[in-house]
């Protein structure tokens, strides 16, 4: 599917010089959204997933009906002070800013093997993040999946030796 006719590209947001990759439309259009799942489902289904995890906020948009269809649970990273229980966290910077992102200590039990959600890559901070969290935990990480990736900003440079999906580049 030609899945950019559903990506609304904003100008100068949120900070100037950023051209935002708006995926609100496609996700607005049931068979879009649908299909782009399906193909994420497809990608990790031979990759025997215990568990699906994604970071704040849209990471949970892509990752739980991915978890649902393959039919495994679903575990959230959040910025600091969004979880109730124990975390660990990790530091790390953003396209535009920095942030820290944390995931509850039992959220993952060694060995178990992850599938890693966002809906765009950029710079590769949040995923490296989020990677860190996911091995600090003992997680397998099985492979990583994107809407969007911008291959203009080398995120996938820190990826290297992981198994990635990305829908559509730019
Ligand atoms: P990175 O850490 O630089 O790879 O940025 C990726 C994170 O920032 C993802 O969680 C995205 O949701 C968010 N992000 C950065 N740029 C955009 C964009 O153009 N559209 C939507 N999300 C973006």
């Amino acid at each position: 599917m030609d899945y950019k006719q559903y990506v609304k590209i904003v100008e100068d947001w949120p900070k100037k010089g950023i051209k935002f990759k708006d995926i609100t439309p496609l996700m607005d259009n049931g068979k879009a959204f649908k299909s782009a799942v399906d193909e994420i489902v497809e990608f990790a289904s031979k990759k025997e997933i215990d568990i699906v995890v994604g970071p704040e906020a849209r990471g949970f948009i892509i990752g739980c009906p991915v978890s649902y269809a393959l039919e495994v649970g679903f575990a959230p990273v959040r910025k600091e002070g969004k979880l109730p229980r124990e975390v660990i966290k990790v530091d790390y910077g953003l396209e535009y800013g920095t942030n820290v992102l944390t995931i509850h200590k039992d959220a993952i039990k060694p060995g178990q093997r992850v599938l890693i959600t966002d809906d765009l890559l950029a710079t590769g901070g949040t995923i490296e993040a989020t990677i860190q969290l996911v091995e600090e935990l003992g997680g397998v990480v099985a492979g990583c999946a994107f809407i969007i990736e911008l291959s203009y900003l080398d995120g996938m440079k820190k990826l290297d030796g992981y198994d990635v999906l990305s829908l559509m580049s730019y």
